[in-house]
């Protein structure tokens, strides 16, 4: 029997990003599509993932033996600051079904995606995967991040009742072609590329929001995507693992607008709008876990090579400018998925 692996909210940022690696990366290699398995990559379209029926049908249709679980109701802080309850109801409903119909349909193993924003606030830095339940999130995404908690809970619970191959992953801040480029709701690097691009375009400021002082660790989603293929085809632990560059490999946000002003080779003002929230100033995550298990999985000692994020970013700025009348721009707007 081939593997029929379903990668829901196929259609995002990550989601392209796994397709890209499979189609581009060598076949039957480590990333590269392997002989035996079959890819369905789904949208919201196609069923809305909040609808118990709907995400049976979607099961019934495809039957998968493996799950890649990215859909999720997803934007940056100022998102998870407008929308807790939405944040929190859809983001349950989407696990929860999905989650319980991989249960009921005999799926053999199923990769969440939770984030570092479910890390309890001004906990003890390194972020590390043996941290997440020891205090509560930071206020501005608390709605986000206790749905995604719940996940790593559920995925406890279905392994003591049921012994389910159920496990997570925590990326940091993403980034990277096909991502949300909207200008409210999405996060810090495709809101700025889309900024800075109109700034160009009309002559006018381009504004970031904040002081540019707070710090993130950047992961380029095609480095991601390899992250996800190896944790479904070679990690079996309940454990979340940690999806990040290193802990002190953080940027300002003030160095991701000069990056992305050098990109677009933008020559008007840059303003601080320091009346906007700077959300948490650092949050830095360790992937010392993920760097071991990659290398100790693989034949020879291989180490996980990232992207250089200048080099992240301009490719980025280079597929939003090619793209540009195609590129997602928001998804509350599009009234598809937020609760009603
Ligand atoms: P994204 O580009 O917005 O992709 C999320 C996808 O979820 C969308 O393409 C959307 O499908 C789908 N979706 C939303 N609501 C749905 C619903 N009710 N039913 C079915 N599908 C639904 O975001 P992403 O960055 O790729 O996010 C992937 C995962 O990474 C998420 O779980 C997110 O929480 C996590 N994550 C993201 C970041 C980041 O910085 N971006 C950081 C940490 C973790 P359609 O496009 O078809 O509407
Ligand atoms: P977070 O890591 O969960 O806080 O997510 P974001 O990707 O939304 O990053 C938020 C940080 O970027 C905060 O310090 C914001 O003040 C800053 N920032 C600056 N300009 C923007 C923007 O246009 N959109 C977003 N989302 N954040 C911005």
């Amino acid at each position: 029997m081939p593997d029929v692996i379903l990668v829901t909210g196929g259609h995002g940022l990550v989601g392209n990003a796994i397709r890209h690696v499979l189609e581009s990366e060598p076949p039957n290699t480590r990333y590269g599509r392997r002989d035996g398995e079959t890819w369905v990559f789904a949208s919201s379209r196609e069923a809305d993932l909040r609808n118990a029926e709907a995400t049976k049908a979607l099961f019934a249709k495809y039957k998968p033996t493996h799950v890649i679980h990215l859909a999720a109701l997803v934007g940056g802080l100022f998102m998870n600051m407008k929308y807790k309850l939405s944040m929190l109801r859809d983001n349950i409903n989407i696990n929860d079904n999905v989650l319980h119909t991989s249960h009921e349909t005999g799926v053999r193993k199923v990769v969440s995606c939770l984030s570092t924003c479910v890390f309890p606030d001004g906990i003890e830095p390194p972020l590390r995967e043996d941290k997440i339940h020891l205090g509560p999130p930071h206020e501005s995404n608390f709605g986000y991040a206790h749905a995604k908690r719940l996940v790593d809970i559920a995925n406890h619970a279905y392994k003591e009742e049921f012994g389910s191959n159920f496990t997570a992953a925590i990326p940091t801040n993403i980034y990277g072609p096909y991502d949300n480029f909207d200008l409210e709701d999405s996060h810090v690097i495709p809101g700025l590329i889309h900024k800075c691009y109109l700034a160009k375009k009309n002559g006018t400021p381009f504004t970031v929001a904040g002081t540019g002082k707070p710090l993130r660790q950047f992961v380029y989603s095609y480095d991601l995507a390899k992250m996800f293929i190896w944790q479904l085809r070679e990690y079996d632990d309940v454990e979340p693992i940690i999806f990040s560059v290193g802990e002190n490999e953080d940027v300002s946000i003030r160095y991701v607008a000069e990056q992305i002003v050098e990109a677009f080779d933008f020559k008007g003002e840059v303003k601080f709008d320091t009346s906007k929230s700077d959300g948490q100033f650092r949050k830095p995550a360790s992937n010392e876990k993920l760097l071991r298990l990659v290398r100790e999985t693989s034949k020879d000692n291989e180490e996980f090579t990232f992207t250089p994020f200048e080099k992240g970013l301009k490719d980025s700025v280079d597929w939003f400018v090619k793209n540009y009348d195609n590129a997602r721009i928001g998804q509350i707007k599009r009234g598809q998925v937020v609760s009603v």
